[in-house]
């Protein structure tokens, strides 16, 4: 727990989420500003501020939050989505709690603006 971290205080309860699922790693949330049909967020319990903060011992937490997010995704419907970690300011990233987005239920432009 990093104190006044966002995504911290909602994995614990503490600030109110429509969550998707919990185990004792992984917290799954619908995003509050969704920006497709099915817009939610795959954290790891454990606050690490963004991709560039992984550490080799992390590697399968990474592993298991995108197959939770995979099994997430199937059950709200969704084959085909897009996943997006943003990592940093110029990115787009805005909470400093590492998260993966998962977007789907609609088609999707490329280049991602
Ligand atoms: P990022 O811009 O990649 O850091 O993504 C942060 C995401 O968190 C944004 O898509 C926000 O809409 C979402 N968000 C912020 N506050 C909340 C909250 N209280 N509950 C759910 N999602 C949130």
């Amino acid at each position: 727990m990093s104190d006044n971290c966002l995504f911290c205080k909602i994995s614990k309860g503490e600030i109110p989420s429509d969550k998707l699922y919990e185990d004792d790693e992984i917290f799954v949330f619908r995003d509050i500003a969704p920006q497709a049909p099915v817009h939610f967020l795959v954290i790891p319990k454990k606050h690490i501020s963004g991709p560039s903060a992984l550490a080799p011992q992390d590697e399968q937490l990474i592993g298991r939050m995108m197959r939770v997010g995979n099994e997430v995704a199937k059950r709200e419907g969704v084959e085909q989505y897009r996943v997006v970690f943003n990592n940093g300011e110029q990115a787009g990233q805005t909470v400093f709690h590492i998260h993966m987005h998962i977007f789907g239920g609609r088609s999707m432009t490329w280049p991602p603006g």
